[in-house]
């Protein structure tokens, strides 16, 4: 291997005290890497040569392949799933003084959407260490009189019990709505995740399954709601400036107040490109998941959350590993880091921790949250990851973890 090091007398720092690694360690493997394809850079190229750079036909035809491909009536695109959140609960009419129940395991995002609305986000315990989705009996303790909505995080892509959910906010007229950021394409009992209840809220981040930089998508089998979200995202304006591109004649009307959520069409392209890639990547995914879990099973000191079975039907988003220590898990990161070249993230530090939520909920306690949340350690998964990437990986936690 030319450039790699491997002269025995320049060791590597990386690799000092790391029996079992090589030269090729060098290389550290990172926590996610996007690729782009000549069709993606074609597809916005073409775009940018357009004439038409704002949400136009490309965000028609990129909502429509989504819609199809999820089974949905309407997919709308936006600006980001925190926008489509923020639409999810206002379609849902939250507004101030409702609850919304949510869990504290998840992105800030998810929560920080019902304060736009001026409601107050009511914490939900998650279920445990092997299911860390909102728990459904801890969500019905906590309905009152106030409480508008539910909404449920496909933790890593794998499903909440949305059925069960579901069921709990019918019997109650409580609206679900999915944050089903990390999970496109990922299904329960045969049913696609953000289709279970009143709207659902993709995520298209850089570092998501479907990335494509910014941008979101709310889905939504009621007409009503996906008409509300398509004028909201453009201030509510009777008439867009699209439709005016398509010879619409006239003045329009403000009827509501509205926001500029819109997509652009170089982003919808892309996303168009990529999703015709989707399922071939989450398959790569599923692959790359169940191998690290027999593997990283091996390995005393960490259990690996949700059952293999599960993996089949999940976009795998993310891999998560608990350390059984949980007093070792920055130790544990930094070395993975410096020693191994592994970089790693935390998925999630719990919302109601942070101090902006700790100032308006000064009390709360969520022991089941607080305890996955200090175990976990998010390691690489990428649909090109290869199997030598991981196997450094998992080398690299089989001697950082059982130290
Ligand atoms: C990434 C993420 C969001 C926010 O997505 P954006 O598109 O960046 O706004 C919301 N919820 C969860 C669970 C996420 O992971």
């Amino acid at each position: 291997m030319p450039g790699t090091g491997t002269s025995t007398d320049t060791p590597s720092p990386l690799v000092t005290g790391s029996p079992g690694l090589d030269a090729a360690s060098l290389e550290s493997v990172p926590l996610f890497d996007l690729r782009v394809t000549e069709d993606d850079l074609q597809a916005v190229a073409d775009t940018l040569r357009s004439g038409w750079l704002s949400s136009g036909a490309r965000t028609q035809a990129f909502e429509e392949a989504f819609a199809a491909q999820l089974g949905a009536r309407h997919a709308v695109a936006v600006s980001s799933c925190t926008a489509a959140l923020h639409l999810a609960y206002l379609a849902a009419g939250v507004g101030p003084g409702d609850e919304v129940i949510v869990p504290s395991y998840t992105f800030t995002a998810t929560a920080n959407a019902i304060l736009y609305c001026g409601a107050t986000p009511v914490f939900a315990d998650v279920i445990g260490l092997d299911d860390p989705s909102i728990d459904p009996l801890e969500v019905e303790r906590r309905i009152t009189p106030r409480t508008k909505a539910v909404a449920a995080v496909h933790f890593g892509g794998y499903a909440a019990p949305v059925d069960d959910l579901a069921k709990l906010c019918e019997d109650h007229r409580l609206a679900l709505i999915e944050d089903a950021a990390h999970a496109p394409s990922a299904t329960l009992h045969g049913r696609k995740l953000g289709t279970f209840g009143l709207a659902g809220a993709f995520s298209l981040f850089s570092n998501k399954v479907l990335s494509v930089g910014e941008g979101g998508l709310l889905a939504t089998d009621s007409d009503a709601v996906a008409s509300m979200a398509r004028r909201l995202r453009s201030h509510a304006m009777t008439l867009t400036s699209w439709d005016k591109h398509q010879g619409a004649r006239g003045s329009y009307d403000v009827p509501a107040l509205g926001f500029n959520y819109r997509i652009d069409e170089p982003r919808s392209a892309l996303a168009l490109s990529r999703l015709r890639r989707l399922e071939e990547e989450i398959a790569r995914r599923r692959d790359l998941t169940l191998r690290y879990r027999a593997h990283l099973s091996d390995i005393a000191g960490l259990s690996v959350p949700f059952a293999d079975a599960a993996v089949e039907t999940s976009s795998c988003y993310v891999m998560a590993i608990l350390l059984n220590d949980p007093g070792a898990r920055d130790a544990v990161r930094l070395r993975l880091r410096e020693n191994h070249g592994v970089q790693t993230s935390i998925f999630y530090p719990p919302i109601h921790l942070f101090s902006a939520y700790r100032a308006r909920f000064p009390d709360l306690s969520l022991p089941r949250t607080e305890d996955i949340s200090n175990r976990e350690i998010t390691i690489p998964l990428f649909s090109h990851m290869t199997t030598s990437q991981q196997d450094r990986v998992i080398q690299a936690i089989g001697y950082e973890v059982r130290q």
